[in-house]
């Protein structure tokens, strides 16, 4: 079985999540480069039933995300790191924020999403396959081609 660890910036918030991830790719979107304070997000896919906390607490803030669907954005309420999104009218499907990951080198994005508002200057070198203006009409054909890496 894969598990795999990971944590907040001061230490307090600790986790881990027996599964290989679902899917893993990079997001561009307004809110993700906010969120994250910086160019992208990195948004690693889980299943939920999979995650467990193994120190500290989380802290929940609700928001929408640019599909219009809501979001539960979970975060360590003493340094703020953003640990995953769920969406409670999909799926058991976590977001894990592939920066609060210990391994996250092992784990290649399959694709670049919303690029349309990507930073100018790294607009011009995403030349990947998977590079999509927006979000992809459905993630499955992109899940099929991540768990073939
Ligand atoms: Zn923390
Ligand atoms: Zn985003």
């Amino acid at each position: 079985m894969t598990t795999h660890t990971g944590g907040c910036q001061c230490g307090t918030v600790r986790f881990e999540i027996t599964s290989a991830p679902i899917l893993a790719y990079c997001c561009h979107c307004t809110d993700c480069q906010q969120q994250s304070s910086s160019a992208f997000g990195i948004s690693v896919w889980f299943p939920g039933s999979a995650f467990r906390l193994t120190s500290g607490m989380l802290k929940t803030w609700v928001t929408q995300g640019e599909s219009g669907n809501q979001k539960s954005c979970t975060f360590c309420p003493d340094c703020g790191t953003r640990i995953y999104h769920a969406f409670p009218d999909e799926s058991d499907t976590f977001s894990v924020k592939g920066g609060s990951l210990d391994n996250i080198k092992d784990i290649t994005p399959i694709a670049h999403i919303w690029t349309k508002s990507a930073q100018p200057w790294l607009k011009a070198r995403l030349t990947a396959e998977h590079c999509f203006e927006i979000e992809p009409d459905d993630f499955e054909g992109l899940i099929t081609q991540f768990n073939k890496l």
